[in-house]
Parts: C-alpha cells; sequence; structure tokens
C-alpha cells in the first residue's frame, strides 16, 4: 500500500478532505451536490447524492482510486434526509458493500425508501486521519431533523450539509424544518471557529464565521420583518409577503411562503403570533 499523498486523488480540496460535485434534483440555481470525501486514514462518503448511472459510475470509479491511493473508505454518511443528498446510497451500498451511516431522524425519515445501517450520534467519531486526529459528527437540526455537520478540530474544517450554501439558498421548510434549531445549530457551528465550511452545493467558503453570522442576521432580519407585518386581525400567511418579503422577486414567493410559514411557526413558539385555521395574527 502506498501512503497518500493528500494531491494523489483528483479533487483534493483541503486537509484530509476530497470533493467531487456531481448533478442532483437539487433547488435550483445549483444544479450539483458536493459529494466529499472526509478522511485520509479511515474515510467516508458525505453524501452518496447523485442520482444518474454514468454520475454514479464516476462516483464509484474515484472511490475506488481513494482505495488504491491507500485511504479506507469505511462509509457513506447522509447529512440528511432530502432527495438531493441520497441519490446513489442504494447504488454504492449494494455495489461496493458500503454501509449507509445517518442520524436515527434522518434514519426514520428514510423508513421504507433506504437502510440505515448505523445511527451516528451527537460527538461521535465518523472518520479519522493517519496523524491519529478525528473527524466528529455534529447533530445540527434546523434544516432537517436528523442534520449532521462533520467538523475536524487540527485544521479547523467543518462539512455543513445544507447549513449554509455556496450557491443558491437554504430552505427551512415547515414540513420538516424548525427555525430555532435551525439558528442554534448556526450558532453551534460558529462557536466551534470554523476556518473554512464544505457545504453541500457550490464552492467551500472561507469566511466561514462570517457566513454564518450572516445567515443567522439574516434569518433573525426576516423573522423580525414577518412579525412586523403581523396585525391584530387573523390573515392569510400570503398576506404577509408583500411587506415581509418585499426584497425578495415575486418568481421566488413560493418559496418564500414555505420559508414565511416556518418563520409564523417559530413566532408562536416565543409567544408572538397566535393561528386558527391556517390564519395567523400576533399574540
Ligand atoms: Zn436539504
Amino acid at each position: 500500500m502506498t501512503p497518500a499523498s493528500d494531491l494523489s486523488l483528483e479533487g483534493y480540496c483541503g486537509p484530509s478532505l476530497w470533493l467531487r460535485a456531481l448533478p442532483s434534483p437539487t433547488l435550483p440555481p445549483a444544479q450539483t451536490t458536493n459529494h466529499y470525501l472526509v478522511g485520509d486514514a479511515r474515510a467516508v462518503l458525505v453524501d452518496p447524492a447523485t442520482p444518474g448511472r454514468r454520475a454514479q459510475a464516476e462516483l464509484k470509479t474515484w472511490l475506488e482510486q481513494a482505495r488504491a491511493a491507500g485511504i479506507e473508505v469505511v462509509a457513506l454518511l447522509l447529512t440528511h434526509h432530502h432527495r438531493d443528498h441520497v441519490g446513489a446510497a442504494e447504488f454504492l451500498r449494494h455495489t461496493m458493500g458500503l454501509p449507509i451511516w445517518a442520524h436515527s431522524a434522518t434514519a426514520a425519515l428514510l423508513a421504507g425508501k433506504l437502510p440505515v445501517d448505523r445511527a451516528i450520534g451527537d460527538g461521535e467519531v465518523v472518520a479519522s486521519n493517519r496523524d491519529g486526529s478525528a473527524w466528529q459528527a455534529w447533530h445540527t437540526p434546523g434544516h432537517a431533523p436528523g442534520h449532521l455537520a462533520l467538523w475536524h478540530a487540527p485544521s479547523q474544517q467543518a462539512v455543513v450539509g445544507d447549513l449554509v450554501a455556496g450557491e443558491g439558498t437554504i430552505l427551512i421548510d415547515p414540513s420538516d424544518g424548525h427555525m430555532g434549531q435551525y439558528l442554534a445549530s448556526l450558532q453551534r457551528i460558529a462557536d466551534l471557529q470554523p476556518r473554512v465550511l464544505a457545504p453541500a452545493h457550490g464552492a467551500l467558503q472561507h469566511q466561514a464565521v462570517e457566513l454564518l453570522d450572516h445567515y443567522r442576521r439574516h434569518r433573525l432580519a426576516r423573522e423580525a420583518a414577518v412579525l412586523q407585518a403581523l396585525t391584530a386581525d387573523f390573515c392569510e400567511p400570503a398576506d404577509l409577503l408583500p411587506s415581509a418579503y418585499a426584497d425578495v422577486p415575486r418568481t421566488v414567493w413560493p418559496l418564500a411562503l414555505r420559508s414565511l410559514v416556518t418563520h409564523l411557526i417559530y413566532l408562536q413558539e416565543q409567544g408572538l403570533a397566535t393561528h386558527a385555521n391556517q390564519r395567523w395574527r400576533r399574540a
């Protein structure tokens, strides 16, 4: 076995971190999901996302090259259950014998669709490096209940899934997202003082702490705008769009409406809004 030089495998993007972006059914304008190989001794693939046959074959070849370079690829790790993150999981599990690892909440949401072989809890070591250091999983819910981020303390790198986006935006959908948890997860990763964020879509982000703060401030400003738009009279969520999302193009309003409802639910939890028959007013 030849020791892996970091550069001997295509896609090197940081210490013990490699990246391959491949097509996925994601939210436009993004068209790809990043596949990260994490760890230079015992490695995991985060996320096995691409659904197309050709791209899957390409991904498999890449993992075989990693193995030939001396990296032991041990599992497929899902940051969360969304369809643009899991499209190659079944294929790689079947053809390469790689188990699927995910948070138990992700496993529950995928039940009957995709088997999860090992539940990963907060703080668990999921990959390791030749220097003995480890990559840990952090439970970072909000975008999805079982969302995981990976953290390597020595290099201050965080693989953050859909916590932030290098391209496009992050939707916190009322069906499976939670704004309060999302804000807390952004803060939790910021508190680690990361140097680099590796998102699931778009380029690596090098102004890491600034970007996490920007995301948090942006969501809090939106929450304030939604609260401002509410009155003492009940109204439909869509009635709040013109004032709360005045800065957003109308073409994006269908998505904005989903986000707005997520904000309303969080305002209700804070005792600031109340609703009846899908209509909302100030509490
Ligand atoms: Zn997602």
